[in-house]
């Protein structure tokens, strides 16, 4: 199975188009030690030919793009592609906005949960995927499906399961506790190989690691993971947004409550933090963040890393 970072950053990129925080300023100079990054998406296959996405993230085009296994086969017709199926975690904007890239009645298979695929039919420019092209299907909790789209048969599987975390932005009800989140916002993957029975799990949104998803993940080979702040409150303290990581939905790298700890005793085998926010210090290769997080055994995920489980 293959697993290639289609985009390693957290919603807006980097650099974000309109942040001048101190990492967004050194990677548009070309300062050494920072790399650019597209948003969170990543690409899977079993065979090399058909390929799941996980999350079509805004910058969708680009990313296809820089990869050559995603263009079109000519083998296939005029228009053709191996993106036969994409799977969402959750309804976020960086998440989701690049279906819009997915229009030109293109067949292929849209798994997602209810409530996430709930959101998409209410907001009708999605309807640009017409249902008699685009499949969509809703990807039940805590059961493997395998995954098809345009009449091929990708040889993957998913299990999702609710992970802890909130509401996409623009959904938030101001008036209801935890602003209207239910089960099946956010949701972890274990993406499964059915031939090999190899697995790995993609969770780029977490709002915290709690007890049945320690259980879940320990031992596993390779969990791509939420990494989007060092700190809890890293977004107010550079002055960027007035809101903590627990009001972001997002559990934050370091201290006693972060991600690091969390995983430090659950021997997975390969850690590797995508969905990563700008503000983040580990996106200077030269940070003592950068040093600690690796230190503890955590890959900094970038675009265009392949893993071959
Ligand atoms: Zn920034």
């Amino acid at each position: 199975m293959r697993v290639r970072v289609l985009g390693s950053s957290a919603g807006g990129g980097f650099p974000q188009w309109n942040c001048n925080c101190s990492n967004c300023r050194a990677v548009r100079s070309g300062l050494p030690g920072f790399t650019a990054r597209t948003q969170s998406s990543v690409a899977v296959s079993a065979d090399g030919a058909s390929w799941l996405l996980l999350n079509a993230s805004p910058d969708l085009r680009h990313q296809i793009g820089q990869m050559p296994d995603l263009a079109p086969s000519a083998a296939e017709g005029v228009r053709a592609t191996p993106i036969k199926a994409v799977a969402l975690t959750n309804g976020d904007v960086d998440h989701v906005a690049g279906l819009l890239n997915l229009r030109e009645a293109q067949p292929f298979s849209l798994y997602g949960s209810r409530r996430v695929l709930d959101a998409l039919k209410a907001n009708t420019i999605f309807d640009i995927l017409a249902p008699q092209v685009v499949a969509r299907t809703e990807l039940p909790l805590g059961a493997p499906i395998e995954i098809h789209g345009a009449g091929i048969d990708l040889g993957l599987a998913i299990e999702a399961f609710a992970a802890p975390g909130k509401i996409a932005l623009y959904l938030e009800d101001a008036d209801a506790a935890d602003f209207g989140t239910r089960t099946g916002d956010t949701l972890g993957l274990r993406v499964i190989e059915i031939a090999s029975g190899k697995s790995f799990f993609y969770i780029p949104g977490c709002a915290r690691l709690d007890e049945p998803l320690a259980q879940r993940i320990k031992g596993a080979s390779l969990v791509l993971f939420d990494g989007t702040l060092w700190s809890e409150t890293e977004m107010i303290e550079k002055g960027l947004m007035a809101k903590t990581g627990s009001r972001m939905g997002h559990i934050n790298m370091s201290g006693p409550d972060g991600s690091i700890a969390a995983f430090a005793d659950l021997g997975v085998a390969r850690k590797i933090f995508v969905h990563i926010n700008n503000s983040n210090p580990v996106l200077d290769a030269g940070s003592r963040e950068r040093a600690a997080a690796e230190a503890a055994g955590w890959e900094i995920g970038f675009d265009g890393m392949e893993i071959a489980l």
